[in-house]
C-alpha cells in the first residue's frame, strides 16, 4: 500500500482538512521517521513501514519523554505532534465508519516491483490497513452479517479475517496495484477458509457476492474487470 497517499486521502476526503495540511502532517511524520535512529529505533526507517498500532503508540511515548523532540515541537508550533496524532487516527481506523466511507481513500495505484509478493506476506505485513478494513466493514462477515465468531484478545471486537479478493500472486495479470483497500474483504474465519480450500462448486456463490458488490470499488483503484473476468483471472490458481 501507498501509506503517505492513504493517509492524505484520509486527512482531506475523511476527516476535512485541507490539503496544505495534509501534506504539513506528511512532513511531520517525513522529519520524525529521521529521528528515529537517535530515539534508539533501528529496526524500521520510516513510520510508514510500521505495520502495528502498539508500536506507533510506543514511539509516540519515546518521543513525548525526549527532550530535543520536545523542544523542535514547541519550535514548530507542535506540527510534529499534530501530524503523529493524526497519523495514530488514521492507524487507529477513527472515523472510517463503513466501507462507504474507506471508499472515499479508493484510487488506482500504480505497481512497484516490490509490490508482487506472496499473499501471506502481504496479509501479515498489513496489521494497520486490516484494522483500517475491519472498522469500516464492522467486524462483520462480508458474505453474512450474521456469521457468528467469538471475541478476539487483542481487539475485544468480534475475530475475523482479512483476505484478498483478488490474490496478490495474480498481480502479474493485473496493470493497477491489488494491495489497495477495495480488493480487501472482511471474512468469517469459516468464509475465509472456504475460498480457500473448497471446491470451485462449493465457494462460487459467494465469489460471485463478494465481487458483485466490490465491482465499483475495484474500478475506482484501475481495476477493470467483468465477472467473468475475474472468475477467468481466478482459474489460475483454482
Ligand atoms: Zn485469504
Ligand atoms: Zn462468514
Amino acid at each position: 500500500m501507498i501509506v503517505e497517499n492513504n493517509f492524505i486521502k484520509y486527512c482531506t476526503h475523511i476527516r476535512g482538512v485541507k490539503n496544505s495540511t495534509a501534506k504539513h502532517y506528511c512532513d511531520s511524520i517525513n522529519t520524525i521517521s529521521r529521528e528515529l535512529s537517535n530515539l534508539g529505533i533501528y529496526d524500521v526507517d520510516h513510520l510508514y513501514e510500521i505495520d502495528s498500532l502498539e508500536r506507533l503508540l510506543e514511539i509516540k511515548d519515546l518521543l513525548a519523554n525526549n527532550k530535543e523532540f520536545t523542544e523542535l515541537n514547541k519550535k514548530g508550533h507542535q506540527m510534529y505532534s499534530a501530524g503523529l496524532n493524526r497519523y495514530l487516527e488514521f492507524a487507529k481506523g477513527e472515523d472510517i465508519t463503513s466501507e462507504k466511507v474507506l471508499s472515499l481513500i479508493d484510487t488506482p495505484v500504480d505497481i512497484k516491483p516490490q509490490m508482487i509478493i506472496n499473499e501471506r506476506i502481504g496479509a501479515k505485513r498489513d496489521r494497520i490497513i486490516v484494522n483500517q478494513v475491519m472498522h469500516a466493514e464492522g467486524y462483520l462477515c462480508e458474505i453474512d452479517i450474521h456469521h457468528k465468531t467469538f471475541v478476539a484478545k487483542s481487539t475485544n471486537r468480534p475475530y475475523m479475517e482479512a483476505h484478498h479478493l483478488i490474490p496478490l500472486s495474480l498481480q502479474y495479470n493485473v496493470n493497477k496495484s491489488l494491495d489497495v483497500y477495495a480488493n480487501l474483504v472482511v471474512l468469517c474465519p469459516t468464509c475465509h477458509r472456504l475460498l480457500h480450500f473448497a471446491t470451485n462448486d462449493e465457494k462460487k456463490g459467494s465469489l460471485i457476492q463478494l465481487f458483485d458488490e466490490r465491482q465499483d470499488r475495484l474500478n475506482d483503484s484501475g481495476i477493470k474487470m467483468q465477472r467473468s473476468e475475474f472468475f477467468e483471472l481466478l482459474e489460475l490458481r483454482m
